[in-house]
């Protein structure tokens, strides 16, 4: 059985379609991969020591009332989160509700 010229130019043609509508969901999920949370910082690390870093916040003694991580300038984590990066660490994700001493207000 051999196939016709038209019946493989709409064989090729199903399988572009099929590739046109797979790859943004690829895509996508590369995406997502991608977007996995870094590693969260270690409150023995010598970095976090050295700021006195707790992972939450009523648990520093030299806090102001209701500064935390979520509301620090040098936060990047998004709004609701409960972890992200911190661009005092690069590569490495703060909890939302943590604390330092590098703590500074949002402009
Ligand atoms: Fe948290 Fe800000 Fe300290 Fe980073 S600099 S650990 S976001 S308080």
């Amino acid at each position: 059985m051999s196939h016709s010229p038209l019946l493989t130019r709409r064989l090729l043609l199903q399988w572009l379609t099929l590739g046109a509508s797979v790859t943004p969901l690829l895509v996508a999920g590369m995406g997502t991969a991608m977007a996995a949370p870094a590693a969260l910082l270690s409150v023995d690390a010598p970095e976090a020591r050295a700021v006195k870093y707790v992972e939450d916040a009523k648990h520093a003694q030299s806090a102001t009332p209701g500064s935390s991580c979520a509301n620090c300038g040098l936060y990047q984590g998004p709004n609701g989160s409960t972890q992200g990066p911190c661009q005092l660490f690069p590569g490495k994700d703060v909890k939302a509700a943590g604390w330092c001493t590098s703590w500074a207000p949002q402009m």
